[in-house]
């Protein structure tokens, strides 16, 4: 007899996160649609509005644990990431148990697929024997910085003692085509808390045992876009992008409800005219910046789709927009809650994205030839925004630091420039082709992904 021909049953476990959720779902997808049983596990707190983001009839099966917090500990910095990585693996390893010692009814779990940022969930592949897979639903070279940790502590670039606190300030390229990083914005970095600085720093660091250990590490990435990255990090399958498009479908997968009408009113805008402007599901501007850059929208006289989520300005309750603004801008612009983000992407009227750099909204707009005025916050939005400005040359950066206020006037004259530069579109559209070929039959992604779904077969 040769090997059983039983279908592939895998679990899929996401941070509980937008940017997480959306393309391990998609990958969840395209395994479902290749015959692959899918399960996949959400905590409590996003469950529903994951599985209420998708139409209709679903191939792939859900699941929802706990994740240990009371709703207030949600709010205290670091309390999700670490409950993800202590708590998640004992009720992972229950629900594999559960189906895998249980009757004949199930089919057994024989591989977890889980996010490359909840290292621990390797062992659990590997205490109750099944196969494990990493997902990496970022650049690779954030991967490949993290497995750098040891050699920058080595090094002297960052401290061991203040959480990885860096020592020098000079720009670090580890290979050409990878992002030049100030070591100021190192991921761990970003954050202002140290607490939370030492547990990102100590979560990159375990991450990589099961980097090295994973029978697969896959990454939402393509390799045309990260060649240097893929030679540091040869483990590395990259298999990205992985976007609903490429399955002629809708994404799924999204917290929030899309505003219906954004479409409409792309259509009636003129080709290569509209500003979209969106900073992902979690980051946040000041209330000052918030206004500047309502001016700024306004003062370009180009019309505008602006996300502006309801929890955009925390401090203040709901967002405040400057005196008279909304009357004013009316016919120019038009503010909603949550967009379609790949479908307005890959609108003919969107002519720029002004954009944290969040590494979802970098691949989709990458992907659609749109250029970028990079707006980064913090985590990897800034290694993002040095491959969107200095490696593919298909954006600008707003300004070279964060933290201060950007004022309206530049605002408007960068998003001009964007707008106006022609060899920024030119490289944007080139670059477009490259990500398309790669998604396609014949294509590094696409191979990639096939030969990824014959080993779950086997
Ligand atoms: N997104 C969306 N509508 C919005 C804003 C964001 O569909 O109005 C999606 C976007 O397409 C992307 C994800 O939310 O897939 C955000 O991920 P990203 O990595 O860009 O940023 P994060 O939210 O993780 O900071």
């Amino acid at each position: 007899m040769g090997k059983s021909h039983a279908q592939a049953h895998i679990m899929m476990v996401a941070f509980p996160m937008q940017g997480h959720v959306i393309p391990l779902l998609e990958l969840a997808q395209v395994l479902a649609t290749h015959g692959i049983r899918t399960t996949f596990v959400n905590t409590d707190m996003v469950h529903d509005r994951v599985v209420n983001s998708l139409a209709g009839e679903s191939l792939v099966g859900f699941v929802s644990v706990p994740d240990g917090l009371e709703p207030h500990e949600r709010y205290v910095p670091g309390k999700l990431t670490e409950a993800v990585y202590t708590i998640l693996p004992g009720k992972v390893q229950a629900l594999i148990r559960e189906i895998n010692d249980g009757e004949d009814r199930h089919i057994k779990v024989s591989c977890l697929v889980y996010d490359q940022s909840i290292g621990s969930l390797h062992q659990v592949a590997r205490d109750t024997g099944i196969r494990s897979v990493a997902f990496l639903p970022a650049a690779a070279a954030l991967l490949v910085l993290g497995l750098h940790i040891p050699q920058l502590l080595r090094d002297g670039i960052i401290d061991d003692q203040v959480a990885g606190n860096p020592l020098d300030s000079s720009p670090l390229q580890l290979a050409p085509t990878m992002p030049i990083v100030n070591p100021t914005h190192f991921v761990w970095h970003t954050v202002r808390n140290t607490t939370l600085q030492k547990l990102i720093l100590d979560v990159m660091r375990q991450n990589n045992h099961s980097i090295n250990s994973a029978d697969w590490v896959i990454c939402n990435s393509a390799r045309d876009l990260e060649p240097g990255a893929s030679t540091l990090a040869p483990q590395i399958t990259f298999v990205g992008p992985l976007l609903a498009s490429n399955r002629l479908a809708d994404s799924a997968g999204q917290f929030y409800q899309h505003d219906k009408d954004s479409l409409e009113w792309l259509d009636q805008q003129p080709p290569s005219s509209v500003i979209y402007v969106s900073f992902g599901s979690y980051a946040i501007l000041g209330p000052a910046q918030f206004q500047k850059l309502a001016l700024g929208l306004e003062l370009t006289n180009r019309p505008f789709l602006w996300v502006v989520r309801p929890d955009a300005m925390p401090e203040v309750g709901k967002p405040e927009f400057p005196n008279g603004f909304l009357e004013r801008t009316k016919s120019q612009g038009r503010i909603v809650g949550w967009a379609n983000q790949q479908k307005v992407l890959s609108h003919p009227s969107v002519a720029c994205f002004v954009s944290h750099c969040g590494w979802n909204s970098t691949l989709e707009s990458v992907s659609n030839g749109v250029p970028m005025l990079c707006w980064p916050c913090y985590a990897d939005q800034f290694i993002n925004q040095s491959y969107i400005c200095d490696i593919w040359r298909v954006g600008l950066q707003l300004g070279r630091d964060n933290g201060v206020i950007f004022p309206f006037d530049e605002i408007k004259e960068k998003i001009d420039r964007v707008v106006g530069d022609e060899e920024l579109k030119g490289r944007a559209l080139q670059l477009k082709e490259v990500m398309g070929h790669g998604a396609r039959e014949g294509g590094t992604s696409y191979q990639n992904l096939k030969n990824f779904i014959t080993w779950l077969h086997e």
